[in-house]
């Protein structure tokens, strides 16, 4: 055999030697990835997650069924408006109960006690038992599956199943926390709402951890004493996730957001690299958790990049064109922005993240606010921001002048999903201050539906407390445009309440100061009482004028609205709107955005007026969305 047949066969033997090991060492990984995957089973963290799909599914299912009911009803509602078929309200049209209304009843009495009325304060924030329930029986379902998992052993040692149930908790912790979220995507419950389950991971993890630390040193730390990785890692993760909880207390999040967000997101990452580093062996819960977290960043700084058309920004001109915006000084502590942004869609009710380099306290800091108009062809988009004490404050101390366009703001959004109001036969919007933002979209897009013949709403009904009849001008360019072109077969009702009171007007009051208060304004008594409303159209003519000119309505919007003083009587509102309701589409829907004190006294209204035995009686069930300016 000649000497370049030996070294070709020589290299083909070595490679051949090459493939077999490569393979084996495969194979091996294949063998401890099964090991591990099995031994995870047996500890039963995997059930946490068959349950979490099964109730995503669940969700998921009922939402499509939603979707698809809302749209029937809609086109019925529109189809009987057009045709001037509308039924009467069932509530006014009979009189005795019908045994075909028990599930609407029962139905109507199992809402009301899990979403509609709310805990009192003491016990943990103003949560309805609906987030209780999850909260708790989330708790509970997880902390059973570690203790199974401890008792499986015949053991009871429960120090490292409660570290497999700390580790697993990781990716929904990250997942409910990211705004491009893909359970808000399947459930249509927007990231914002499931805040409070992001909360209730993070305390299993907080125990849970707790729990594994104090069960290794109860038991002896053996080999993994001090100076070991194991324990050196585990400490540092075990800090991390503790200054994580210390740092997101309510006071801190109220009172320092941008130092809490910082401080989470930098002590998240302490945590999650420390205990992959303490136990490398779980780190199929640490990927799925960074790639949760890498995506979001990913699709976020994408949708930045495209509505603000990033690659356009290194030429001074361009930039100035893209991230454009108009900052009007609408009283002495509302702006309203207004960016142009054509390709930005967005649905009402939806927010977007906002971002002036020029003048945030720390350079890409970015706040959410509420779209208040909807997408036309125009391509621009507003926003009505009352200033607090940090990043807002800062714009409205910015400005020399009323209207400036010296700033840039960069645009990233939507996000949040919506709650679908034109298959109602009614709609009420109660507002409260810049609430109104959130009104306006769903007020907007309902007359644009109106007058397209879409939509099932006979009367739209918005109710808004605001301080001064003034307040009207932030809003009326849009009401006049909307209700210029026409609303169709659908009646719009603008009821302004002018409470003259204090900051706790706004949806995020805590924490707003006072200063901007009316000096000769009079505080009004807590809504709910009779005498705190007296309709001013009534009373004195002269003053409705006088806010009518203030308001900058056109005629039109002026003929449709009238003037309180007082803050609303949200029960006596939907009380009389309900009577007057047709029975075509899905009764009477009451979107509310404001303080905390409005949003109570809708709950306690909906809960009243929408009774099981009024349903049974052959009202038609209210339904009631909530939205606050925070989580
Ligand atoms: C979904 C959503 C929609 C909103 N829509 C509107 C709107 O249409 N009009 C309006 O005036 N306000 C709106 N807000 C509130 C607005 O985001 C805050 O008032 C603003 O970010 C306060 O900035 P600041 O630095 O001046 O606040 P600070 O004075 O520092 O704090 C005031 C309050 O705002 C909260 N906050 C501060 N920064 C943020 C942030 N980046 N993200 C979330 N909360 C923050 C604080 O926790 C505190 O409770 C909305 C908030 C959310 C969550």
């Amino acid at each position: 055999m000649s000497s370049s047949a030996t070294s070709v066969s020589a290299a083909a033997s070595s490679a051949v030697s090459k493939v077999a090991s490569a393979t084996k060492a495969a194979a091996t990984t294949v063998k401890i990835d099964k090991v591990k995957r099995l031994a995870h089973r047996k500890t039963g963290m995997t059930y946490q997650w068959y349950i979490i799909t099964g109730c995503v599914f669940g969700l998921g299912v009922w939402y499509a069924i939603s979707l698809v009911r809302s749209s029937y009803l809609r086109r019925k509602g529109a189809a009987a408006r057009a045709a001037g078929t509308s039924k009467e309200s069932a509530a006014a049209a009979s009189g005795g109960s019908s045994a075909a209304n028990v599930p609407s009843a029962l139905g109507v009495m199992f809402n009301n006690y899990r979403n509609v009325a709310v805990l009192p304060l003491y016990i943990y924030q103003r949560s309805t038992l609906n987030e209780w329930f999850f909260t708790i029986a989330y708790t509970a379902i997880v902390i059973a599956l570690g203790l199974r998992a401890s008792g499986s052993q015949n053991t009871w040692d429960i120090a490292n199943p409660m570290g497999m149930v700390a580790f697993a908790q990781m990716p929904f912790i990250v997942g409910l926390a990211s705004k491009n979220n893909v359970l808000s995507a399947l459930t249509g419950i927007s990231y914002e709402k499931f805040n409070y389950l992001h909360r209730a991971a993070g305390r299993v993890c907080v125990l849970t951890t707790a729990l594994h630390t104090f069960a290794w040193i109860k038991k002896g730390l053996g080999k993994h004493g001090p100076g070991d990785v194991v324990f050196t890692t585990g400490v540092v993760a075990a800090v991390g996730l503790l200054m994580m909880f210390l740092t997101s207390f309510q006071p801190i999040r109220k009172m320092f957001y941008e130092f809490f967000l910082i401080a989470h997101i930098a002590f998240a990452l302490m945590f999650i690299v420390a205990a992959y580093l303490h136990w490398p062996d779980f780190d199929y819960w640490v990927w799925p958790c960074l790639l949760i977290w890498g995506l979001d960043r990913f699709v976020s700084m994408a949708r930045m990049i495209v509505i603000n058309k990033a690659w356009l920004l290194p030429f001074a001109k361009r930039r100035a064109e893209h991230s454009a915006c108009k900052v009007e000084l609408v009283d002495p502590n509302v702006v309203r922005i207004t960016v142009n942004r054509p390709i930005l869609r967005w649905i009402p009710g939806q927010h977007a993240y906002v971002t002036m380099p020029q003048v945030a306290a720390l350079r890409y800091e970015q706040h959410p606010f509420t779209l208040a108009t909807i997408p036309d062809e125009s391509g621009d988009a507003v926003f009505i921001v009352r200033a607090q004490t940090g990043f807002t404050r800062r714009l409205v101390n910015s400005l020399t002048t009323d209207v400036t366009t010296d700033i840039n703001a960069y645009i990233e959004g939507p996000y949040g999903t919506t709650h679908r109001m034109n298959h109602f036969d009614t709609v009420v919007l109660v507002a409260g201050g810049t609430g109104i933002t959130y009104a306006l979209s769903h007020l907007l897009d309902i007359i644009k539906h109106g007058r397209e013949g879409n939509t099932a709403v006979g009367v739209v009904h918005l109710v808004w407390n605001v301080r001064q009849g003034a307040n009207v001008a932030w809003i009326a360019p849009f009401i006049n445009a909307a209700l210029e072109k026409g609303s169709g077969n659908t009646r719009v009702v603008l009821s302004v309440y002018i409470t003259r009171s204090h900051a706790s007007d706004e949806p995020n009051a805590d924490g707003t100061d006072d200063a901007d208060v009316d000096p000769n304004g009079v505080d009004t008594p807590a809504t709910g009482s009779d005498s705190s409303t007296t309709e001013v159209n009534e009373k004195d003519r002269d003053h409705s004028e006088k806010y009518v000119a203030a308001s900058g309505l056109s005629p039109a919007a002026a003929a449709v609205t009238r003037f309180y003083h007082g803050r609303s009587h949200v029960e006596h509102i939907l009380r009389s709107d309900l009577a007057a309701s047709t029975a075509d589409g899905a009764g009477l829907g009451v979107a509310v955005c404001g303080p905390t004190s409005l949003l109570l006294d809708s709950r306690r209204a909906v809960f009243k007026v929408n009774s099981a035995s009024a349903v049974l009686q052959g009202q038609k069930p209210l339904s009631l969305h909530c939205q606050t300016f925070g989580w």
